[in-house]
């Protein structure tokens, strides 16, 4: 029989604990409270525990998450806010959505994440940008992207904001649970912003995502902003969203919230194993940064060339594979306005070029590991 391996399968994560959503779900049915329930902040709860972290608001999405955290810290209509280039849309979505000004930066070749010096260039980029088109354009915030389960350089990134006077959030989308210098990713910026989208390390039955912060009068404004600027039901003091988190949403958060330690750690597993035999090969394993650790959100190697074939070669041997993500969002269309151009970013582009995700998803067993490099192996030989 033909091996199929996709780069994430959920059922498997699913069917040995789904008497604990059916129940969990059942009584959110009975309940008839569906949205912003008790269990909306019950899950809350769990996750200020789980991050040691004061506040933790639920909200519809990850993408929105971003955008009441900018709009919590005063973030308005055409400010510039920095972020990588290499990331999923939503980031540099969340920024524009608010009228805000993407801002793009490089990443670090090794990390794939944003770093102090490639944010000090896109700073001096933009003003430059900004000059010739006779326009003031002075940039407020830097958004910071975790991706792929390992943490950017935090403590260089807070410096840099500090200097030119920047607020920070944090996108752990890709990486709740994972720690920079002990210190849970999203809770060391201004805010941080999560995704509960169903593939990410833990996700929901649908949309969810969530703010994390320590600041007081900014979780104040999101819980009004992500329930239509209600304070008093009714009455709207400021301009809001529907952006609240669902009922059923929470229950099956909070469940799977006591297994994600447990699954992160087998992703960890599988990928040191990926790690050991993929070794001394014309492949680069991930380089994972001492002030962090990583939950492989995905595991991604890098070739010296284009991992076109390679991914070709991987699906013919039924396995998935990926690149996340293959165009930089300076060159993005919807992005034209900006007036970016190619060559631009070249870590960027060159990272779109040369890397691919492999599966790394908890529930692989050691023959779909040995299958996966065995296949790599034949391609690189
Ligand atoms: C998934 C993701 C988001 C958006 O989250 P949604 O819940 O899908 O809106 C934002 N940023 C990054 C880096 C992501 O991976």
């Amino acid at each position: 029989m033909a091996i199929k391996i996709p780069l994430l399968d959920l059922k498997k994560q699913i069917s040995p604990i789904r008497s604990e959503f059916d129940a969990a779900i059942k009584r959110v049915i009975d309940n008839g409270n569906f949205i912003l329930g008790k269990e909306v902040q019950d899950f809350e709860n769990e996750v200020t525990t789980y991050c040691n972290v004061k506040y933790a608001i639920g909200v519809s999405n990850g993408t929105d998450a971003i955008k009441l955290a900018l709009a919590a810290l005063d973030i308005k209509q055409g400010d510039g806010v920095i972020c990588p280039t290499f990331t999923y849309f939503a980031t540099a979505g969340a920024i524009a959505d608010i009228g805000a000004i993407p801002v793009f930066a490089d990443i670090d070749p090794l990390t794939y994440n944003i770093s102090a010096a490639k944010i000090g260039e896109a700073i001096k980029q933009k003003r430059i940008i900004l000059r010739l088109l006779g326009r003031s354009g002075v940039i407020k915030a830097i958004v910071p992207v975790h991706l792929y389960g390992q943490c950017a350089d935090m403590d260089n990134i807070l410096q840099v904001a500090k200097k030119y006077k920047l607020k920070v959030v944090e996108d752990a989308a890709q990486s709740f649970g994972a720690e920079y210098k002990g210190k849970k990713a999203g809770t060391i910026g201004d805010c941080g912003t999560v995704s509960f989208y169903p593939g990410k390390n833990l996700g929901a039955f649908g949309d969810a995502g969530m703010i994390l912060t320590n600041n007081k009068a900014a979780a104040d404004k999101i819980n009004i902003l992500r329930n239509q600027g209600n304070k008093d039901k009714y009455y709207h003091s400021v301009l809001g969203y529907n952006n609240r988190m669902d009922t059923i949403q929470a229950v099956v958060l909070n469940i799977k919230l006591k297994y994600l330690d447990s699954w992160n750690k087998k992703r960890q597993e599988n990928a040191e194993y990926f790690n050991q035999q993929l070794k001394c090969l014309e492949i680069k394993t991930p380089f994972v940064s001492a002030y962090t650790t990583h939950i492989y959100h995905q595991y991604v190697l890098r070739l010296n060339s284009s991992s076109a074939k390679l991914i070709e070669h991987l699906r013919n041997k039924g396995i998935d594979s990926r690149v996340y993500y293959p165009l930089p969002l300076h060159l993005q269309e919807c992005f034209k306005y900006l007036g970016y151009k190619k060559g631009d970013f070249p870590e960027s582009e060159k990272a779109a070029q040369q890397t691919l995700a492999i599966p790394v998803y908890p529930d692989l067993t050691r023959k779909e590991l040995d299958y996966i490099i065995a296949s790599i192996k034949e391609f690189l030989k």
